[in-house]
């Protein structure tokens, strides 16, 4: 990303400026500077699956692909038909009834959504709870919608889940969104409906909205079926919730994902939509319903090949001294570091030795002492850079956990 000059001739916007600093400016630069020398690098800094998209969506596009009725502007709010998939996969999946109609607002990838949230509901001023360490767009989107994002800290000591009085203690009278997210990203932690039942309850008290990205539902291992917000009772007075194909069905690229829950909040989204774009390409659409209308059953092998990356990650690190968890969802491994260390430097150490990770300190403040391994590479690769992490010798005693400064 390139850094943005507030001293050209005409004179940026504050909220660019006010937007927070892109600290993985670093590690990106370096890791170019390693590219362009040629060195081979592992990387497992970015959380975009490496697999192809399923044979029958690629089947599903290239004949919707050659449809001229889909080669015209879209429908704002989605195709029906594709409002009433997500309907019936919800419904399956989760147990929670939704009406296709003023319930669902299909999405241009579900950042799009979650950062366009904010112009709705946030006027200048206003702020919003966002988790830290997050995804950036809950932080940023609401920036640039003139508010400002309180951190809410995710503790490990408390399953990487806010505390529901830290919560209440952080909300202001014009706090309007609470950020949520599990499976979560970057932490691979999970939640669970008692946890979901409090937040309803506290943000049907507090009139905040709850707006919880669940990207990650269906990349849970050990049979693990993660819980929707929208299962709770009273959650659609107050709640929405984001899903996305990108990670279930490895289509990062193609930009389709869903809103869905509080019909009013639906509509507003809705309504910044339409005066900022045009919809999805319909011929994405007819692919995605095809990616809904197929069995979970599909699911089983690209989970499986996660489970044994993890298998292979978790272990290969635990030998080293390493407190690797094992993550319940996400592809993600989040660990912390030496203690004497700063997640930057580590970064910085593991690429030495052609290993790419992202420092925790880049999805806020809490995150410092962690770094996020993702394990959207091959198995063999994966053995790779742990054979090389394995040369550093971070957990030696000198630098243990234990040798507290
Ligand atoms: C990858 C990811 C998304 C998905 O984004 P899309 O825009 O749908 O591709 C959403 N939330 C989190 C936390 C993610 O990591």
């Amino acid at each position: 990303m390139t850094p943005v000059h507030s001293s050209g001739p005409i004179p940026v916007a504050q909220r660019l400026t006010q937007l927070p600093p892109y600290l993985f400016a670093q590690i990106d630069a370096a890791k170019r500077a390693a590219r362009a020398q040629g060195r081979d690098l592992v990387d497992l800094g970015v959380g975009d699956p490496d697999q192809p998209t399923p044979a029958f969506i690629l089947q599903a596009m290239a004949k919707a692909i050659r449809d001229p009725k889909n080669h015209r502007y879209a429908l704002d709010q989605g195709m029906p038909a594709l409002r009433e998939t997500i309907a019936e996969w919800y419904l399956t999946r989760f147990r929670v009834k939704l009406d296709p109609a003023t319930e669902i607002l299909p999405l241009i990838g579900s950042k799009e959504g979650i950062a366009h949230l904010p112009l709705a509901f946030v006027n200048p001023g206003d702020s919003t709870l966002v988790p830290d360490p997050c995804y950036p767009p809950y932080r940023t989107g609401t920036i640039l919608a003139g508010g400002t994002p309180i951190a809410l800290p995710l503790r490990e000591e408390n399953d990487f889940l806010p505390d529901i009085s830290g919560i209440r203690r952080s909300c202001k009278s014009n706090t309007k969104i609470l950020y949520l997210n599990y499976p979560n990203n970057p932490t691979g932690a999970t939640a669970t409906l008692g946890f979901f039942k409090d937040v309803a309850a506290l943000a049907l008290q507090k009139k905040l909205l709850v707006a919880h990205d669940a990207a990650y539902s269906e990349l849970a291992f050990d049979g693990l079926k993660p819980p929707s917000f929208l299962q709770v009772s009273g959650a659609k007075e107050v709640g929405i919730e984001f899903h996305s194909l990108s990670k279930t069905y490895n289509m990062t690229g193609w930009r389709i994902g869903w809103a869905c829950g509080n019909a009013q909040a639906i509509a507003v989204l809705g309504k910044v939509k339409s005066n900022v774009d045009s919809g999805i390409f319909q011929a994405i659409q007819v692919a995605g319903i095809a990616a809904l209308k197929s069995p979970p059953k599909k699911l089983a092998p690209l989970l499986a090949a996660y489970q044994r990356r993890r298998a292979i990650l978790v272990e290969g690190l635990r030998k080293q001294g390493w407190p690797a968890p094992t993550p319940k969802a996400t592809f993600y491994l989040w660990t912390r570091i030496p203690k004497n260390k700063r997640s930057a430097e580590v970064a910085q150490e593991l690429l030495r030795v052609n290993v790419v990770a992202t420092p925790g300190n880049g999805f806020g403040e809490a995150g410092e002492g962690y770094i996020r391994m993702a394990m959207t590479v091959p198995e063999a690769r994966i053995r790779e850079a742990v054979r090389r992490m394995g040369r550093l010798k971070l957990w030696s005693t000198r630098t243990s956990a234990s040798a507290r400064i």
